[in-house]
């Protein structure tokens, strides 16, 4: 049988490599692997999770900013402010994996929340109207900072950590 981890070639029976001591038995590990590719709602399981949900949300809320940068520019100019905050935000959670980046967001989007859910009972407090792009973008700052305070924590990379934020 051979390794998966440094492909010593192992005897048919053996259940750990005589090499490198890797576990042979195919079931636990690849059972992991199967379960992770299920997007925004998976458990962040290790690094490379936690890299793909930071980019996957900074990319997010470059859309958003995009968003409320239009509507901001045409119908509610309170909405660019937003629109800056979720750019920059973003760029920080993609690229610097900023925890700090990640919680302003996470505040941002659950007043923006606030706000929808409070146009909606109809009282016009400004900002946007649409409750599911709302709640979409809190569910997204909320894996964001899952994912920043693992990268920062419990994924921290051994060397070259220094530009984490
Ligand atoms: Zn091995």
């Amino acid at each position: 049988m051979t390794c998966r981890v440094c492909s010593h070639i192992n005897e048919y029976t053996a259940t750990h490599c005589a090499n490198c001591g890797n576990s042979l038995l195919v079931t636990g590990s690849n059972k992991k692997n199967e379960n992770k590719k299920a997007g925004m709602f998976a458990a962040i399981q290790g690094r490379d999770d936690a890299e793909k949900v930071a980019k996957d949300c900074g990319n997010g809320f470059f859309a958003v900013a995009a968003i409320q940068g239009v509507i901001g520019a045409f119908i509610a100019p309170s909405l660019i402010f937003d629109a800056v905050i979720y750019a920059l935000c973003g760029y920080f959670v993609r690229f610097k994996h900023s925890r700090v980046a990640a919680v302003i967001l996470l505040l941002v989007s659950g007043a923006a929340l606030i706000a929808t859910v409070m146009n909606k009972m109809g009282q016009n407090v400004g900002g946007g109207n649409n409750i599911i792009l709302a709640v979409i973008v809190v569910i997204a700052t909320v894996r964001a900072v899952e994912a920043t305070f693992k990268l920062n924590g419990r994924y921290k990379e051994s060397s070259a950590a220094t530009e984490n934020i």
